[in-house]
């Protein structure tokens, strides 16, 4: 399905050059884009394109196309299907320094993260070649005399996609490739922040799908806005499957809408993490670990730390060293340079973090650096000097997830303290302990430790391999994606007793005994 997209009127470096990237990906470049929507590049703030969103009525013309792509790829065997995505991860390969060079100039990350984001999928797409060859169900003991009992998986139907500004593009992968090798259709609606991206990946998917002969036409389809069109694909009942990512106010939505129809959610939701640093932490590693998951990315992963409780013995060995890394991080344009921190997706995002850092004064925090910084970098970019925050307790803005580089610090006194304000968010993505000790690291591995998703012991708190399952608990959503058993959300499970004797013996000893005058016994 090619998308409607009209380069910007006015000539500009990164708008050719997002152009000419789009071009390389075989996007077509319609010349008119009725209501379109501005994408901007956070990097100069400057207009790039503008995308035109698909109607509600397309949107549900592209879920009928998805329907019937279902239809005749779940008849395809799956290793068939997973020969279609090593194809998608050649491609991927192919075109991995201008996909990553694409989410660079549409999301701002630093140019490794751009890569690491395309290496993600091109990873996620190698386990998933793998995966169709095991789409194991298990075979169990029946309690009837010649009887078996087994469980099989099928494919689910179409999987709705909604992905999160972010990640634009990871997140489609670790969805798609799993739903394609379970036999299952995907329709995506990415942010309506980030449209360039998934312009280009459905470039790529579509020219895999043309090339391979038993893979449906539909069956990879792009639908771009906002709300509204995540909306249709949430209500629809041709949709079993909805794997949303973004905030939690966003899940709280589509899970409700969801679960009213009786459909399947899989909910990304916002993050809260934390690190614990214990007397015994080798402190070099845990500076280096806790610079990059609080201030990598902007402070813009789900999984990025946001809380850092340092146990009163290492915390003045340890904060002061943190102080002078936060005071010193380049941040810049990483197209111009070698700055680790790039610039905020927009002004709503800065305005955010400043509220939070305003509330964070009003509580008692202390704050070091935070602050837009203009030095260098274009005018329309909102770039900020990462701010780290000492808080006399765990209260205001400690408790909700600001999407800013801000990393909230207190001193504790105990394990056991800081175990408790760890958990006392409402949210439970990712966690992380720097601990020599056994104990320490045990217990909080153990049932009573961590409650997160994702617990890490001396590393930080983002930065998850493909190969786990992704995902945290409370308002995070309870969803999971990516490694280990997650493909299982994305198929339906049945199960399945056969009988070959010739007696009908029932389950649990349960006598219905009929009178047959007709039977041959009789
Ligand atoms: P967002 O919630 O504003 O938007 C996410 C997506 O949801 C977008 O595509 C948006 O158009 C869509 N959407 C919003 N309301 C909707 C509705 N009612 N129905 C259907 N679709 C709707 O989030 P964002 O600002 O793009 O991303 C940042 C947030 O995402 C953060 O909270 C971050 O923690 C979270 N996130 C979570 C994960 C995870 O795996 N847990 C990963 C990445 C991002």
């Amino acid at each position: 399905m090619s998308q409607a997209v009209e380069a910007a009127p006015v000539a500009h470096p990164l708008a050719d050059e997002v152009a000419a990237l789009l071009e390389s990906f075989g996007a077509e470049l319609p010349r008119q884009a009725e209501g379109s929507c501005i994408v901007r590049s956070p990097l100069t703030g400057e207009l790039i394109v503008r995308v035109q969103e698909t109607s509600p009525d397309e949107a549900r013309a592209a879920i009928g196309r998805a329907h019937d792509a279902f239809l005749a790829w779940r008849q395809v065997p799956a290793p068939r299907r997973g020969e279609l995505v090593r194809l998608l991860g050649e491609e991927l390969r192919a075109n991995k320094a201008a996909l990553g060079r694409l989410v660079t100039i549409e999301v701002g990350k630093i140019v490794s993260e751009g890569l690491g984001e395309v290496q993600e999928m091109i990873d996620i797409c190698d386990f998933a070649v793998g995966l169709s060859r095991q789409l194991y169900g298990l075979t169990m003991g029946s309690e009837r005399a010649d009887h078996s009992l087994m469980e099989q998986w099928h494919p689910a139907g179409i999987v709705g996609v909604i992905s999160a500004f972010n990640f634009p593009v990871a997140v489609w992968s670790w969805n798609a490739a799993l739903a394609f090798v379970c036999g299952d259709s995907v329709v995506w609606k990415p942010s309506e922040k980030t449209p360039l991206t998934a312009i280009a990946v459905q470039a790529l998917a579509e020219r895999v799908i043309a090339r391979f002969p038993e893979a449906p036409e539909g069956l990879s389809t792009l639908i771009l806005g906002g709300r509204d069109v995540g909306e249709v694909l949430v209500d629809d009942q041709r949709v079993p499957v909805v794997s949303a990512t973004g905030s939690t106010a966003m899940g709280r939505v589509v899970g409700q809408r969801v679960a009213a129809r009786f459909a399947r959610a899989i909910l990304e939701l916002g993050g809260n993490n934390a690190s614990i640093v214990c007397p015994s932490a080798d402190l070099d590693l845990a500076l280096c670990a806790i610079a990059f998951a609080a201030m990598g990315t902007a402070g813009q992963r789900c999984t990025t730390l946001r809380r850092l409780f340092v146990h009163d013995s290492v915390y003045d060995a340890l904060v002061p060293r943190l102080k002078q890394v936060y005071a010193s991080v380049s941040v810049g344009n990483p197209l111009e340079g070698d700055a680790l921190v790039g610039p905020l997706i927009d002004e709503a995002a800065y305005t955010g973090m400043e509220r939070a850092l305003a509330e964070a004064r009003e509580v008692g925090g202390i704050v070091h650096g935070g602050g837009r910084h203009t030095h260098g970098v274009a005018p329309g970019g909102f770039y900020v000097r990462p701010a780290l925050v000492e808080m006399p307790a765990q209260v205001g803005p400690m408790l909700h997830e600001t999407f800013a580089p801000i990393l909230y610090v207190m001193r504790v006194r105990s394990f056991d303290e800081a175990l408790d304000l760890q958990n006392g968010v409402p949210q439970g993505l990712s966690s992380s302990i720097f601990s020599n000790d056994m104990r320490e690291t045990s217990r909080f591995l153990s049932a009573t430790g961590s409650d997160c998703g994702i617990a890490n012991v001396n590393m930080g708190s983002s930065g998850a391999e493909i190969g786990g399952a992704f995902g945290g608990e409370k308002e995070t959503g309870g969803g999971r994606e990516s490694g280990s058993d997650a493909w299982k959300a994305y198929m339906r499970r049945q199960t399945t007793a056969i009988n070959y004797g010739r007696a009908m013996p029932l389950a649990q000893g349960v006598k219905f005994e009929i009178a047959d005058e007709g039977s041959a016994k009789a």
